[in-house]
């Protein structure tokens, strides 16, 4: 009902500001230093709060819903109030895509009024934001009939969003570029130790586990000399796939070196870390790598290391070292401490204190 209600008292507006004139009276001021506020912001969350500030202000249209898309991935900012199985739905058609949806909310607060009207998925006009590498659109529902010169300032809008929005995909690819090893998909060294820094002020803060698992492939020297260099790269692409498939989504992979990886295991305990990497050592054992070639196997050593007290980030990779060199003196494919052994220690322990 209400929302019949709104509509008639948007077009009994309209035709008064058509009536009186007022209708094309747009704050070009405003429009111009909200231009600058939205090529000003380096975050999309900003873009889209400018952006949604703006409409409101200078159209009286509200932004419902802003949707990106990356290679087959559909991300959307969606306004709490709409319907959102609706919205997926006419997403998923404009897009002419089937795929799962990631929803985000918009936040809208500074651009809201204080009533929250009822909306209708057919009330939302749509806007193509098309970049190079990516597809865009925004959604938004006009609270007053839009006028033909409506359209004008809109396109002024829309070619400020199209640049900010731009600037903001390079900025992120470069920042991915620079995050991310390409031959195996791992972050970088860099990337670990930026990524570790946080977690250490996490776990420290929160009173959390923290544990670090590195391996390094064993005699991979001999797989390049033996396969070539190529079968090399192979079997590196494919070990960082199947960790990174065994391990948990909070966890991280980081390629460390050549063929040495280094995995960080947030709220894990040291013993949780060392069955995990038993686990992963006989995971690798039995993967059999396909070369253009012939079919490879390889073994890895683990050492693995725990924050135990110590808030430094040297100390527990060098711990985490130093347990993968006794994995290799020990014989390779093996796992440093040892899951028997840290059990030992503990009943050498409670026999000390008993
Ligand atoms: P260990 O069991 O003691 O670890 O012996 P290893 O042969 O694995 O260790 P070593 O350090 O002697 O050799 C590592 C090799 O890894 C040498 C290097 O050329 C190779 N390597 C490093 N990065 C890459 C890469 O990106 N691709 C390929 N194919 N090989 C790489
Ligand atoms: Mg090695
Ligand atoms: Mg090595």
């Amino acid at each position: 009902m209400s929302y019949f209600i709104r509509k008639i008292k948007r077009d009994v507006f309209t035709l008064m500001a058509v009536m009186f004139g007022v209708a094309k009276k747009i704050d070009y001021k405003s429009l111009n230093t909200y231009i600058l506020a939205i090529n000003q912001t380096n975050t999309l969350e900003n873009i889209l709060l400018q952006t949604s500030i703006c409409l409101k202000d200078i159209l009286q249209y509200r932004l419902f819903a802003f949707v990106l898309r990356e290679n087959d991935r559909l991300q959307c900012w969606i306004d709490p109030d709409m319907n959102m199985e609706e919205l997926k739905h006419r997403i998923r058609k404009d897009f002419n895509m089937k795929t799962s949806i990631t929803v985000n909310l918009i936040n809208q607060k500074q651009a809201k009024g204080n009533q929250t009207p009822e909306y209708k998925t057919d009330d939302l006009v749509s806007y193509e934001l098309q970049g190079d590498s990516y597809g865009a659109r925004i959604y938004v529902v006009p609270d007053r009939k839009p006028l033909p010169y409506h359209q004008e300032i809109m396109e002024t809008i829309l070619t400020t969003i199209r640049i900010a929005l731009s600037n903001y995909m390079s900025i992120k690819k470069l920042e991915t570029e620079a995050a991310i090893d390409p031959l195996t998909g791992c972050v970088n060294r860099r990337e670990f130790n930026r990524i570790m820094k946080g977690e250490i002020a996490n776990a420290v803060r929160y009173k959390k586990q923290l544990s670090l698992l590195m391996f390094d492939i064993d005699h991979f020297k001999a797989i390049n000399d033996t396969y070539g260099h190529h079968a090399g790269d192979l079997v590196l692409k494919e070990i960082a796939l199947c960790v990174s498939r065994e391990i948990r989504s909070g966890d991280v992979i980081a390629r460390y070196g050549g063929e040495e990886f280094i995995v960080i295991l947030p709220e894990t305990r040291k013993q949780k870390a060392i069955e995990l990497a038993e686990r992963l050592r006989k995971i690798i054992e039995k993967r059999v790598v396909m070369t253009e070639k012939t079919a490879v196997t390889v073994t890895a050593s683990f050492g693995v290391s725990s924050l135990n007290g110590r808030p430094d980030l040297n100390s527990l990779v060098n711990e985490a070292d130093a347990m993968l060199y006794k994995a290799k003196t020990n014989g390779r494919n093996a796992v440093m401490p040892g899951v028997i052994r840290l059990c030992e220690q503990k009943k050498e322990n409670a026999q000390i204190s008993g």
